[in-house]
C-alpha cells in the first residue's frame, strides 16, 4: 500500500506550526523577498525545509559547506546558523542584487564572517576551489542543466560521510511523468536515475517541498 498522506494547504500550515519556531530574521528575510522580489521569491526554499537543513548540519557537526544557489541567502543563512563560530559556508550565485539581499540578513543574523560569497559561473568556482578543499555539507539549488556536473565537482571534495542536498528534484512531479521531455526536467530524470544507482553514495528522496534528495558519501 502507498504509505504517504497527501499535503493540503491546512495540513501543510499544521507541518509549519509544530516545527520550532522560526527566527525573527528568517522571517524578516522571506518577507522582504516577498515584498521587493514578488512571483521570484517562491525561488527561496520552504521554511520547513530550512529548519531541516539547519537541525541536519547541527546533527553532522559538519563545519565546511558550500552552497549552489544563493539567491535572497535564505538556505544559506539556515546553513551559517547552524555551523560552529569557526565554520564556513561558500556560496555561489551570479546575480549581485539578490545576493546583495542575502549579505544584509547575514551580517544581520551575525554570521556574515562564516560565509564567503562567490559571484559568477558556479561550475568555475568550484573548478576554481583549491584541491585541499574539502566538504561536509553541500546544498545545490541553482541551474538544474548544470546539476549533473555539481554532483561531480562536489563529491569529489566530499569527505566520506559528508552529505549532497539536492533541490527541486521531483520538479511539480515533471520528473515522473515520460510525456515531459523539456530538457531541465530531462536532466533532472537522468540524474535521479544516475544518483539511485550510483554505488559512491547513499541516497534517499524525499518529498519536502519540491522534493529533496540526501545523497552520503560512501
Ligand atoms: N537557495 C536559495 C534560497 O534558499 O533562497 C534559492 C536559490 S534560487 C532557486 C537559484 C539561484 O541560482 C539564483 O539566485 C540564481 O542566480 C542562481 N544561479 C543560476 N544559474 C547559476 C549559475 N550558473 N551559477 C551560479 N548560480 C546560478
Ligand atoms: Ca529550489
Amino acid at each position: 500500500m502507498d504509505k504517504f498522506v497527501a499535503l493540503n494547504s491546512e495540513l501543510y500550515r499544521y507541518v509549519l506550526d509544530h516545527c520550532s519556531p522560526r527566527p525573527q530574521v528568517l522571517e524578516d528575510l522571506a518577507a522582504e523577498t516577498a515584498n521587493r522580489l514578488g512571483p521570484l521569491s517562491v525561488m527561496q526554499i520552504s521554511p520547513e525545509q530550512g529548519a531541516f537543513m539547519s537541525l541536519l548540519v547541527r546533527l553532522m557537526g559538519a563545519r565546511n559547506a558550500i552552497e549552489v544557489g544563493t539567491f535572497t541567502g535564505y538556505s544559506a543563512l539556515c546553513v551559517a546558523m547552524a555551523l560552529p563560530d569557526d565554520g564556513k559556508l561558500i556560496c555561489c550565485d551570479i546575480n549581485e542584487e539578490w545576493t546583495s539581499i542575502a549579505q544584509r540578513y547575514w551580517e544581520r543574523a551575525g554570521v556574515a564572517s562564516k560565509i564567503e560569497l562567490r559571484l559568477g559561473p558556479a561550475i568555475e568556482t568550484l573548478k576554481s576551489l583549491k584541491e585541499e578543499e574539502s566538504f561536509d555539507f553541500a546544498f545545490v539549488d541553482a541551474d538544474k542543466e548544470n546539476y549533473p556536473l555539481y554532483y561531480e565537482e562536489i563529491l569529489r571534495r566530499l569527505r566520506p560521510n559528508g552529505v549532497i542536498l539536492f533541490d527541486n528534484v521531483l520538479w511539480l512531479g515533471a520528473v515522473a511523468d515520460p510525456a515531459i521531455t523539456d530538457p531541465d526536467t530531462v536532466t533532472l530524470r537522468q540524474l535521479n536515475d544516475r544518483l539511485a544507482r550510483d554505488p559512491r553514495v547513499e541516497v534517499v528522496m524525499l518529498p519536502v517541498a519540491d522534493g529533496l534528495t540526501l545523497a552520503r558519501k560512501r
